[in-house]
């Protein structure tokens, strides 16, 4: 073959339109062909850089919501818009910036749902399985600065003791906010007077949830006028707002009928399903409840939690990685004692937690209502089994006034 038949065995270029044609074995490549490899190899060497970088591994919805099912019951749809939504955040952050890239928002969450259904367990949940600092912050004891009370900027002292002071892990945490539906505004009427535990709270949330650098003391607080500040920056940390919003079916209601009349049919009304009204909550609900149009805008993804029936809570009991009956199994187990429940047992004691409203967290109390005596009695005795049935647990529940084991979030 005379030099001019040779070609560039990746596109096909005849050598006398090449620059450089290299031999290799049996191949050729053209200089623009290697051109282009080693812009292909450069990309992705940067990506890889950048992700190690970061300490970011981009883990796919599908794998989030996995993890998630090991430990959180139910919820289906929570899981899966926080699943979602967890992706994208971390893809906005790892996304390579230019002047012409599209600029990707924050993808904020906003979870409404009654207490004790796993919103906090959600946020510990997924925090766990990025493997980022989480703080948890109660929205209630949030007052603007000069009041009594905690700063804004004090959630972020918290989340830098949660990651250990490394200001760099904490930029990439996860804030989450519970009782967010307390610092609503009380009313529709903008009050003329300040309204230092509502709107003036979350008008000083607004720049944290959509990224600002903040001086941050680090012990929190602002009785150490002496210690240094640690400059944080807000933007690609994760914020999720969780609260019970008690009453706000009302507004969900009122804007379903009204819908109804405008532009639904009376055969379509009848199928919203009464029992699980939340599930139709829009911003404009969370809005007419009092949170301002601003802070709605900054928590861009809304969903909601189920209350919990009888068989979720058995489920919770039972299933989740870390169930409650595994946990007691195992801390009888190191004393060498086999742990039993019968389902009778197991009923008995979800029956009661429903009946006192105690939901999942009254779970736990009434399983070491039932266990205390058997915990206290058993090591070192020569019993080596126990078996809880349904009697068992009647008989210890039987001298403990149920409603005070209520635990009030
Ligand atoms: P919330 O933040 O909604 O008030 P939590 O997440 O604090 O509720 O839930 C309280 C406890 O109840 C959790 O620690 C967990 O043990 C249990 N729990 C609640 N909901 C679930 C669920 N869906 N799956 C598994 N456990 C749950």
């Amino acid at each position: 073959m005379s030099n001019a038949d040779l070609t560039c065995s990746f596109c096909g270029r005849p050598k006398p339109d090449t620059q450089i044609l290299i031999a290799g074995l049996d191949a050729h490549i053209c200089d623009r062909c290697i051109n282009q490899a080693y812009g292909i190899v450069q990309e992705e060497i940067s990506q890889e850089e950048q992700s190690a970088q970061e300490g970011i591994e981009l883990k796919a919805p599908k794998e989030i919501k996995a993890f998630l099912d090991t430990y959180i019951i139910g919820q289906e749809n929570s899981k899966k818009v926080l699943s979602v939504a967890v992706y994208n955040h971390y893809k906005r952050l790892l996304q390579k910036k230019s002047k012409d890239t599209v600029e990707i928002q924050k993808s904020n969450v906003l979870i409404v749902g009654p207490t004790g259904t796993g919103k906090t367990l959600l946020a510990q949940t997924i925090s766990r399985f990025l493997n980022v600092p989480l703080a948890i912050v109660d929205a209630t004891v949030l007052t603007e600065a000069g009041y009594v009370g905690e700063d804004v900027e004090s959630i972020l002292s918290r989340l830098l003791q949660a990651a250990d002071y490394d200001v760099n892990s904490a930029q990439k945490g996860i804030i989450f906010i519970d009782e967010i539906d307390k610092i609503a505004r009380k009313s529709d009427n903008p009050s003329i007077t300040r309204d230092v535990s509502g709107e003036g709270v979350q008008q000083a949330l607004l720049k944290l949830l959509e990224g600002t650098v903040v001086n941050v003391p680090p012990k929190g607080g602002r009785k150490h006028p002496d210690q240094k500040f640690i400059e944080v920056d807000t933007s690609n940390i994760l914020f999720i707002a969780g609260g019970a919003f008690d009453g706000i079916e009302r507004h969900i209601n009122k804007r379903l009928n009204l819908q109804a009349i405008g532009y639904t049919t009376v055969k379509e009304q009848k199928q919203v399903d009464k029992e699980a009204i939340l599930q139709y909550i829009t911003p404009r609900d969370v809005r007419s409840f009092g949170l301002i149009p601003e802070i709605i805008g900054r928590l861009p993804v809304l969903t909601h939690m189920n209350p919990l029936d009888k068989t979720t809570l058995l489920s919770i009991l039972t299933t989740p990685k870390n169930a409650l009956v595994k946990q007691y199994i195992e801390l009888f187990e190191m004393d060498g004692i086999k742990l039993q429940f019968t389902s009778g047992a197991l009923n008995f004691i979800v029956e009661k937690a429903m009946q006192y409203n105690l939901g999942a967290r009254g779970l736990r109390s009434l399983c070491e209502a039932v266990l205390t005596d058997a915990m206290y009695e058993l090591p070192n005795s020569e019993v080596k089994e126990l078996k809880v049935t349904k009697q068992y647990a009647d008989q210890r529940l039987a001298n403990i006034e149920l409603p005070k084991l209520k635990v009030v979030s």
